[in-house]
Order: structure tokens, then sequence, then C-alpha cells
């Protein structure tokens, strides 16, 4: 009997969990962003942005979709769609948004890479480290004849957050650390360091200042603006005036 109870019990909370399906978009012949969703407190089919680099045979995964259904609905379309090799994930922070189906990766032995911070933020929030550390601010990846470059500005959405940066194409992945130019709001800051923020981001301009920025995908909302790294700075300078 009680059995029976607990059964229908864990159907109905089955049925009532929400399933999404990932969006993909194509920016150019090497880089696809795709967005996956997910559902925080009363907050419903929140977006994330994240992207796949694809090289030659290979492919490279910035972040990991919101959830386990979503990662095999990426990986069976790099793998049998495109029909690329996935080298690897980077992950840019240790929120769910970005590190939510690490094992998922895991279990289609996709290695995962991280920042050490987000190694050490990982397990607070519940979630498994990736599997290899780098330890240096700016650490170089290569996926077929493309360049990688995954830099620690420094805090400012989380303690943790990376940028991760494709030369060739002036293509900036901000991930959470860099808000939408259409975003009204900084976002969740539960972990951010607000005092910290901007002076990241003013590094982070002067790290890529001599290749270029030309494209920049936020972690949430369209990607479709000139001036997302401006906003990002002119919403931190609204907050700061606002009083923290
Ligand atoms: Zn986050």
């Amino acid at each position: 009997m009680k059995t029976h109870v607990l059964i229908s019990l864990l159907l109905i909370s089955l049925s009532t969990s929400a399933q999404y399906s990932i969006d993909i978009t194509p920016i150019d012949s090497n880089i696809y962003l795709y967005t996956s969703y997910g559902d925080v407190d009363n907050y419903k089919k929140i977006d994330a942005n994240a992207v796949v680099v694809i090289s030659g045979n290979d492919a490279l995964l910035f972040d990991t979709p919101w959830d386990n259904a979503q990662a095999t609905q990426i990986i069976a379309f790099i793998q049998d769609s495109l029909k690329k090799n996935i080298l690897l994930s980077i992950i840019t922070h240790a929120h769910v948004d970005r590190i939510g189906s690490i094992d998922a990766l895991h279990k289609n032995n996709i290695p995962t890479f991280g920042y050490y911070r987000t190694a050490e933020e990982a397990p607070k929030h519940g979630h498994t480290k990736p599997e290899y550390l780098f330890y240096a601010i700016d650490t170089n990846f290569r996926c077929g004849s493309l360049d990688i470059v995954a830099y620690y500005p420094g805090a400012g959405h989380t303690v943790d957050n990376i940028v991760l940066y494709v030369p060739h194409k002036k293509f900036l992945y901000g991930g959470c650390f860099i808000k939408s130019g259409y975003s009204q709001t900084i976002g969740n800051i539960a972990d951010a360091d607000v005092a910290a923020w901007p002076e990241s981001v003013k590094k982070m301009q002067q790290r890529f200042t001599n290749t270029g920025i030309e494209t920049v995908i936020p972690g949430h909302g369209s990607w479709k603006s000139a001036n997302a790294i401006e906003n990002t700075l002119r919403l931190l300078e609204d907050k700061k005036e606002r009083g923290y």
C-alpha cells in the first residue's frame, strides 16, 4: 500500500516537472549558439545561452545545458547531425545554468575543464566539480584550427566566473559575467562581487583589446546588440548609485 502511494507520488512529480528543448542557432560556419532552459523558484523557463565551436572533425562545448535531458539533445546534435567529435567542455562558473548537466557529460565520456575556483564553488551549489582544472588566469585550448582562450578577469557575477574568447573570430563568450545589451537588470547577484565587477570587466576589455571583440554572447537574453559590455558596466554603475 505504502509503495503504491510512493509510486503514484513519484509519477505525479515526474509528470509535472517541465521538459524543455534546447534551441540551436548558427552564428557562423564554426560557431553555434545553444540555448537551454530551466526553472528557478517561481521563475519558469529561464533561458541560458551557451556555445558549440566546431573546426575540422572536432567540437568543443562552452558550458553544459541546464539539465541532463537537454545535454542529451546537444550531444545528439553534435554527434549525429554535425558528425563531430566532442573534445571537451569548458565550464565558466559553478551555477546550474552553466554546470547543471556536467554529470551527463561525464556519462558520455566528455571531459570537463574548469578554473580551479569553479571546482571550489561547485560542491557549495551541489554540483560535481569539473574533471580537469586550470590555475592560470589565461589558458589556451584548441579546437581543430581554432584557438580558444579561457580568461579569468576577476570576480564579478561570481568569484569564479571566466570568459571564453576565440581570437580568430573576435568572438567573446561572456557567460553570466556579461549581460545582454537589452538587459534592464544586473540579474542574480546572490554570489556576486558587485564592487569588483566593473574593474574585472575593464580588465577583460584590456586583455582582448589587441585582437578586438566583435561578437559578444551574454549569459542570458539576446546577443544581437552591439553594446553588451557597455550595458553591463552601465547596469553596475546604476546599481552602485542606488547602493548595494
Ligand atoms: Zn550564474
